[in-house]
Order: C-alpha cells, then sequence, then structure tokens
C-alpha cells in the first residue's frame, strides 16, 4: 500500500462539438468547493461520496453523483477520507495538499448537510448555420429533405449579424457556431467566407468564438483541410461503423456504401493537422458495428462521441432504427470493454454516454430552447436543428432568442431541476434529463425524464470506471 495519498484527475475534455453537444464552459469554475471552506478540524467526507473499486482495492474512482470532479484515489488517499475529521494538528499539517485538492474538487465539505449548488449559467450561445440542403450520402436516419438549395453569403452575413445582437442582448461572452447542412462542405466558398466574417465581427463585438464543422468527411479533400486548419475551424465527422452497417445505415446517393469515402478523408485530415472527432451515432443496425470502428479511432487516437439514434415526424418512420433498452445497454458495455482495452489520451466523461455529460455540472442536457439558433438556408430560426420545419423568428427579428424561449409550442429549454422524475435525481446535472425533443416524441411532454432514463442510470457506474480505468492506464 502505498503511503503517499495520490489523487488522479481528468485533463478537460479535448471532443469537439458534436450536432447536440453543450459547450463546456470556457471560464469554467469546475471545482465545487474552496480553500475558503478549509477547517481541517471540521472536514469530512461528501454525504453523496460514491467510491467504486478499479483494480482490487488498490484504487477506487470517487465523486459526488453530478456535483464534484471525478478522481481516482489510492488507498492512501481514501484511509484519509475515512479517518475524518482529524484531531491531530501535526497529521493535518502533513496531509494539507491533499486536503485542500480534494477540498476544492467537492468530495469533502465542512457540514453534514452541504447546499446543492446550482449549476451555472452557460456563457456561450450556440448558433447553428445550415448551409445547404444538398448531401452525397442518404443517411437513413436523416431528417432533412435533400435538394439543392442552399444558403446565400448575404443569408449567412445576415445570420452572423443576427448572431451576434443575440449574444451581446443576453450578455454570453462567446459565439460557438456549427458548419452544417446537408453537407457544408459542398457549399465550401460560402463556408469559408462565413467565418472570416464571423471571426471580423466576433471581434469587433468583443466575443469568443469557436467553429466547428459537421461533416460526412468525403469531401475533405487535402486543400479543403489546410483551409480549414488556417482558419482555427474545429471538424466533427460522422461515421457509424468500420464497414457493413455503416455503408447499409449511410449509403453514398448511388447507393454505395461510404465506409472507405470517410476513412480516406479522415486520413487526409489528420495527414493535414487537423484532428477532427468523430460522431457515431448508435441504432439497431450499428451497434454490433461499432466496437470495430471504436478500435481503428482509438489506434489513431482521433476522439469520438457515441449518441443515440433519435426518432423524428420527418419522412417514414423510423423506430425500427433504435435498438432496445436492454440490448443498447449490453452492446455499450461490449464498446466501453473495447476503450477500456487501448484507453485514450482524452477524457471520456463528455463523450461516451448520448447526451450526457459528467465532466461538469449543467441544468440542461442541450442548448436547445435556451442558448441555441438553429438558422436554415431561408434565414428561418428554429430551436433545434431536428425542428427546422417549426422556425419561430428569423434574422431580422428583434430577438429571435426571446421568441425561442417563450415558444410554447416547443418548450425545450426546461431545467432539469422542473422535470418530474428528475428533481431528486443524484445524476441529475450531468445528465440535464436527455434530449428534449425526443422526450416530446416519446411521451408528448419536456417536463418528464428521458424515454432513455434507464440506460442511462445502467450505465453511469460503467463510465465512471471506465474513466477511473483510463486514468490509471495514463499515469
Ligand atoms: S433522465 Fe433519468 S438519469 Fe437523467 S436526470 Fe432524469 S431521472 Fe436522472
Ligand atoms: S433537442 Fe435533442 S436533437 Fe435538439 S439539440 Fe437538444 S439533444 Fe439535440
Amino acid at each position: 500500500m502505498h503511503s503517499i495519498a495520490h489523487i488522479l484527475v481528468p485533463e478537460q475534455t479535448s471532443v469537439a462539438l458534436n450536432d447536440c453537444r453543450l459547450p463546456v464552459p470556457v471560464y469554467a469554475q469546475a471545482p465545487t468547493g474552496t480553500k475558503d471552506d478549509l477547517a481541517i478540524h471540521r472536514l469530512r467526507p461528501h454525504p453523496l461520496l460514491t467510491t467504486l473499486d478499479l483494480d482490487d482495492g488498490e484504487h477506487v474512482v470517487a465523486f459526488v453523483p453530478s456535483l464534484s470532479q471525478v478522481a481516482v484515489l489510492n488507498q492512501a488517499a481514501l484511509a484519509l477520507i475515512q479517518r475524518l475529521p482529524l484531531a491531530e494538528a501535526a497529521e493535518a499539517a502533513e496531509v494539507y495538499g491533499a486536503l485542500v485538492r480534494l477540498v476544492e474538487m467537492g468530495l469533502l465539505v465542512t457540514t453534514d448537510n452541504p447546499a446543492l449548488p446550482c449549476p451555472a449559467e452557460p456563457t456561450t450561445l450556440v448558433a447553428w448555420l445550415h448551409l445547404t440542403n444538398a448531401c452525397n450520402l442518404r443517411c437513413t436516419y436523416c431528417y432533412i429533405e435533400k435538394n439543392h438549395e442552399a444558403m446565400s453569403l448575404a443569408t449567412a452575413y445576415q445570420a452572423i449579424e443576427a448572431s451576434i445582437a443575440a449574444a451581446r442582448r443576453y450578455g454570453y461572452r462567446e459565439l460557438a457556431l456549427k458548419y452544417a447542412g446537408g453537407e457544408p462542405l459542398l457549399a465550401f466558398d460560402t463556408l469559408v467566407a462565413t467565418h472570416q466574417y464571423a471571426q471580423e465581427q466576433c471581434a469587433a463585438a468583443g466575443l469568443g468564438l469557436a467553429a466547428t464543422v459537421l461533416t460526412n468527411g468525403t469531401g475533405l479533400t487535402a486543400p479543403r483541410v489546410a483551409r480549414l486548419r488556417e482558419l482555427g475551424l474545429d471538424v466533427t465527422v460522422s461515421l457509424d461503423g468500420a464497414a457493413t452497417s455503416n455503408d447499409q445505415q449511410r449509403p453514398m446517393c448511388n447507393g454505395t456504401g461510404s465506409t472507405a469515402a470517410i476513412m480516406a478523408g479522415l486520413e487526409r485530415a489528420r495527414a493535414g493537422g487537423i484532428h477532427p472527432t468523430v460522431a457515431l451515432t448508435i441504432t439497431s443496425t450499428s451497434l454490433a458495428g461499432v466496437p470495430a470502428l471504436v478500435q481503428w479511432l482509438l489506434e489513431r487516437d482521433l476522439p469520438f462521441t457515441l449518441s443515440f439514434a433519435r426518432d423524428h415526424t420527418c419522412g417514414r418512420s423510423h423506430r425500427d432504427l433504435l435498438a432496445d433498452e436492454a440490448t443498447l445497454i449490453e452492446g455499450m458495455r461490449t464498446i466501453y470493454a473495447t476503450v477500456a482495452a487501448n484507453p485514450p489520451s482524452w477524457s471520456l466523461l463528455g463523450a461516451l454516454l448520448d447526451r450526457t455529460d459528467l465532466s461538469h455540472a449543467h441544468g440542461q442536457a442541450c442548448a436547445a430552447g435556451s442558448h441555441y439558433l438553429v438558422i436554415d438556408h431561408h434565414g428561418r430560426i428554429a430551436a433545434c436543428q431536428m425542428a427546422q420545419h417549426m422556425p419561430v423568428a428569423d434574422i431580422y427579428h428583434e430577438d429571435p432568442l426571446g421568441a425561442i424561449r417563450h415558444d410554447e409550442r416547443l418548450p425545450l429549454g426546461r431545467h432539469v431541476d422542473t422535470k418530474e422524475g428528475c428533481r431528486t435525481c443524484v445524476w441529475r446535472y450531468w445528465c440535464g434529463g436527455g434530449c428534449p425533443l425526443a422526450t416530446l416524441r416519446a411521451t408528448g411532454r419536456t417536463d418528464i425524464q428521458s424515454p432513455d432514463c434507464n440506460i442511462y442510470k445502467a450505465l453511469y457506474p460503467d463510465l465512471l470506471r471506465l474513466e477511473g480505468l483510463r486514468l490509471l492506464h495514463q499515469c
């Protein structure tokens, strides 16, 4: 047994925005305690402190569900926590550094009834720019009706201005842009000009700017990769399996498979100095093929996110694409086993369980309905990219974000504390209550827990243990 308390914590997540991911606050206040709390003789474990064994008692992963940071502790650190409150001043001096760290992470408190901190409000406004309806793929779960309509440059510039005006009106400190479609690389000139304009306008407005291109990756040619890199753009590529399952789920428009072309695009991006995030959508068709793709990505140290397919109302029903609960849980555990065998350099906490993010406390699963403008190629603004057929404003509206927040037809922006079933759930600030649109479509309500709730609850401990093993592997 080590006599020195040893504490490992994940680094800030490096996974880029995907279609629904909530930005990690730029000005994050990750620790939940402060050194001011450090009255050593009154320190004790947080009443909800939980530990999970990692390696037959040598190390545990420790956390306060949805309130603290996640840490790996060795036996000495765990024994220190179990001895609290400390009586001996001399001993307290010896372990002072470890105690400070544990307080800062929110694992120790000075009272039996610590107040539950409400997650901080996001400081980033997210705007989705739907650059084109055109796409060279025909994914089975896609919600876009394909044609060749595209956003004009004048509309794109006005969309940037409207987003910046909304960010200033509501006091956001950063704008996060998602260039999407359709396939946005089919509107490459518009994308480049729009992003240059966004850079100029955000700088003039004193706003931070982050941006990602959501692409199927087939159009990542070497010159485009070089241009995207020059512009400082993140790239998120959709890919659902290593071979057959992705080819079935995401054929090219001529009916042939897309997997080889997407993988070639990813390799060109890497060769050009861009490290794309790969977004995997899990369906009953793709589930069995995911571990092989995950293995391929891990070998290249490419970060990835795992999301469950959503049912939507556009076109034919896609319910047959959604895997049942037990199958999904078992399949996810198989994927996690693949990750455990070759753990990556990046934190898994915000990437491997649908819309949940265990890296920081947040009040909603996504920005929709509160901190999000989805702007289509005509300049119409909706609350979510999957609800573009229900616009509530346009880029000339005086207060489009206010219109979205007050839209009673689609109340997507409910805080998790207001949701039936979620209010008392210990996981709520890591979960946010799930995709509100999926909940609405499954239940007719958004003030209730996610239809994927049982899956999340079953897999939280698996994901926490997996992150703990990854941290141990790194040290
Ligand atoms: S959806 Fe389920 S896991 Fe998530 S906060 Fe609500 S009750 Fe908790
Ligand atoms: S409502 Fe659902 S689909 Fe829309 S952004 Fe949120 S998580 Fe994504």
